[in-house]
């Protein structure tokens, strides 16, 4: 089935977001998903506007709030593919508490971040994940805070598939979207997605110089967490491809009694009309 719609990206020409997009797409058919089972859930940012962008059902939400939704959406219905995406701020500054929760949760949602170091929307300013000494707008003497590691912080809160990818690389991010989406439990998948415009730093270029494909690292396993952390810290986190995988622990929706079976949309909640009687007296 074909996930292109009519409606056309306002990105700045060159933006990273185009990439991630047509992997999103690619992905979604490669896996035999079909656009009336899977929802796009996204934050605010130059990246939130993908949602729009995607022929499935698609919610813009609001900042920071990508996951909540995502969430919800999948305890409704747990037949749908559920996928939450935004940017480096939506989801590691303003979201950065869903994101811990919905980590360790380990709800069946692939949430992809489009870390392009800056905030675009807003004409550059630092975000959590720009470098030490990085000079924007709101730090013309360069930023005195240390960039945050979300790779590491992903395992260390109990990820059971964390993975990274370059916007520039569509055949290894689009596999590893398919590889998330296939996965029963929270995925994260990081994609360095260059802000062309407000970004003059960690440019196209810059990535191809600094990133290591784990596909390179001789016997690397994404199945050892130790190993993983280890890897990363040896790279300072510019590694791409599948960082971490655990296939035994069980999604959140598999675990709550009641919501096995199916999500709320299929479930009877017709009640006699006594019963529903004794349950407004239970908040009375
Ligand atoms: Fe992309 Fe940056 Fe333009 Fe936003 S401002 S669309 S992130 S290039």
């Amino acid at each position: 089935k074909d996930f292109r719609n009519n409606v056309k990206p306002n990105w700045c020409p060159g933006c990273g977001d185009f990439s991630v997009q047509a992997a999103i797409q690619r992905a979604a058919a490669n896996v035999g998903v079909v656009p009336e089972e899977l929802a796009v859930v996204s934050g605010i940012g130059c990246s939130g506007r993908i949602s729009g962008y995607i022929n499935s059902y698609g919610l813009h939400g609001i900042h920071g709030r990508s996951l909540p939704i995502a969430q919800g959406v999948k305890m409704a219905n747990r037949e749908m593919t559920v996928i939450a995406s935004g940017g480096d701020g939506d989801g590691f500054a303003i979201g950065m508490g869903h994101t811990v929760h919905a980590i360790r949760r380990n709800i069946d949602v692939t949430y992809i971040v489009m870390d392009n170091q800056i905030y675009g929307l807003t004409k550059g300013q630092t975000s959590p994940r720009s470098a030490m000494g990085f000079k924007t707008k709101s730090t013309p003497a360069g930023s005195i805070e240390t960039s945050l590691n979300v790779m590491e912080l992903a395992l260390t809160a109990g990820a059971t598939f964390v993975a990274q990818s370059f916007s520039s690389d569509l055949k290894e991010l689009t596999s590893l979207i398919e590889k998330g989406i296939e996965h029963k439990g929270f995925s994260l998948i990081n994609v360095f997605s260059p802000c062309v415009t407000f970004n003059k730093i960690n440019t196209y270029d810059w990535f191809k110089e600094n990133l290591v494909s784990l596909g390179t690292i001789e016997d690397y396993n994404p199945n050892n967490r130790m190993s993983a952390m280890n890897t990363l810290m040896e790279y300072n986190g510019l590694v791409t491809g599948l960082i971490y995988q655990d296939t035994e622990k069980k999604s959140y929706e598999d675990m709550v009694h009641g919501f096995k079976e199916e999500g709320l949309s299929k479930q009877n909640i017709e009640l006699e009309h006594d019963q529903f009687e004794d349950l407004v007296a239970e908040f009375m």
